[in-house]
């Protein structure tokens, strides 16, 4: 999956979860969630983070191969531990969840992904849909209409752009 497929999936799961949970819909959230639906492809050096990682992940992808450790299960749990004891901010669980949803976003490709790393290099999936494909792009827009519904339906926008301009306060 693209990146901005990866980033426009996984905001609509994660405006879903803050409806249905009395997560808040933030700015912090949300930037979160982008950020760490990002952070997986690292091993990916063609990848929009990859091409931005200053050579690390070059270094990830010869150690790992591409959808390999960052898109294990197991690496997750490890990653979300450190980030909630480090902080439990809105940000961190909107890490914490960005990053699990490109986990599950792969998992629904061809490709699929080793959740079990390392005690399993077996690739799991449930393959809906090819990386690149139009029914990627149907996907996208899916995620992108079910995020505006959800969003007007439990007014998360509203709550969002408070939050923004909380934050542009602090900030200045
Ligand atoms: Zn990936």
């Amino acid at each position: 999956m693209r990146y901005h497929s990866h980033i426009m999936t996984s905001l609509c799961i994660g405006a879903v979860t803050a409806a249905y949970t009395p997560l808040p819909f933030t700015a912090s959230y949300t930037a979160g969630i982008i950020i760490g639906s990002l952070l997986p492809d690292i091993d990916e050096p063609k990848s929009y983070v990859g091409r931005r990682s200053l050579g690390m992940s070059h270094k990830v992808k010869e150690a790992f191969g591409h959808r390999g450790m960052t898109h294990s299960l197991f690496v997750w749990a490890v990653i979300a531990f450190i980030v909630m004891v480090e902080s439990s901010s809105t940000f961190s669980i909107g890490f914490v969840l960005g990053y699990l949803f490109h986990i599950i976003a792969d998992f629904l490709s061809v490709q699929g992904v080793p959740l079990l790393w390392p005690f399993q290099t077996k690739r799991y999936k449930i393959p809906l849909y090819r990386t690149g494909s139009a029914l990627e792009t149907v996907l996208f827009y899916g995620a992108f209409a079910l995020l505006i519904y959800i969003g007007s339906q439990y007014h998360l926008f509203y709550e969002w752009w408070r939050s923004f301009l909380l934050l542009l306060r602090q900030w200045m």
